[in-house]
């Protein structure tokens, strides 16, 4: 990407932690995916891509049914979720929205991967051939296929999931195994700083990342997707070269439990 000049870096946004408005209403949905992606166009603009080269991944995790309903009735046909047991549950109780799609988007146990490949459609956080391999078996079982992200722990942070950038090569050789993979891309969660260099620098190794992993790829394998950014620093992912951003609060409202439920720094045991 171009280098701007200092007076127009864009920053994150993780100085409205907390203060994302709650959408209550369809009305409130409308206005927060408007603005959304009015500004995932800027962004877009701001670096010569096509507005359409970029998918946002509304996060329902903690959202109750009658507000994804809401959510869903606003135009949000597809859904990221964290932890499998609260999206099937989800999945179950909403299954008259046909329209309905499920991307599972967190660190999964081998012992829960029944489940996603039950019922999802996509799932951003392979990290291990064990894993791959549990989950293709489930997917046979079911007649089922599943496009996958691998993972990259592109922060270096104990606390993130994910493979190192230096063993991702090795482990997308082993992928052609598991027919039931359709392997599309990588994902990263940046570090969570209000910096906006550091943040950037999460991103773009990623994306150099795939690039350089695209000069020797698996038959078949393309890695057209790189799915980075969050409400707090999606316009910046999206400089470098998003092509799925993954936003939750900044459409629903701000949630009131803390990240680290989500990215444990304790129980990286699985
Ligand atoms: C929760 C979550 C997001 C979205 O975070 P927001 O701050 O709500 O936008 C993105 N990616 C992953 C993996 C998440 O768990």
């Amino acid at each position: 990407m171009n280098e701007r000049s200092a007076d127009s870096i864009t920053q994150t946004r993780h100085d409205q932690h907390g203060l994302w408005p709650v959408a209550e209403t369809v009305e409130d949905f409308r206005r927060n995916l408007a603005t959304v992606n009015a500004r995932i166009e800027a962004a877009c603009a701001r670096v010569g891509r096509d507005k359409h080269s970029v998918r946002l991944l509304p996060v329902s995790k903690t959202v109750d049914e009658a507000r994804i309903r809401l959510a869903h009735a606003a135009g949000c046909n597809l859904l990221g979720e964290n932890k499998v047991q609260e999206a099937s549950r989800k999945w179950q109780a909403m299954s008259d929205l046909t329209a309905l799609r499920w991307s599972v988007i967190g660190h999964l146990q081998t012992n829960k991967a029944k489940g996603v490949a039950q019922f999802a459609n996509e799932f951003q956080a392979l990290d291990s051939l064990r894993l791959a391999a549990v989950l293709d078996r489930h997917l046979q079982e079911a007649g089922r296929s599943l496009d996958v992200f691998v993972q990259v722990n592109t922060s270096g942070e104990d606390s993130k999931y994910g493979l190192r950038p230096e063993d991702v090569a090795a482990f997308l050789r082993e992928l052609p195994a598991f027919p039931a993979l359709r392997v599309r891309g990588l994902m990263t969660l940046a570090v969570l700083s209000a910096e906006p260099a550091q943040v950037r620098c999460c991103f773009k190794r990623l994306r150099e990342l795939r690039d350089q992993l695209r000069q020797d790829l698996p038959g078949g394998m393309t890695l057209d997707e790189l799915s980075m950014g969050m409400s707090g620093d999606y316009e910046i992912a999206i400089e470098e070269g998003a092509t799925v951003v993954r936003v939750g609060q900044a459409i629903f409202g701000a949630r009131s439990t803390p990240d680290s439920h989500y990215w444990p720094s304790a129980s990286k045991a699985d």
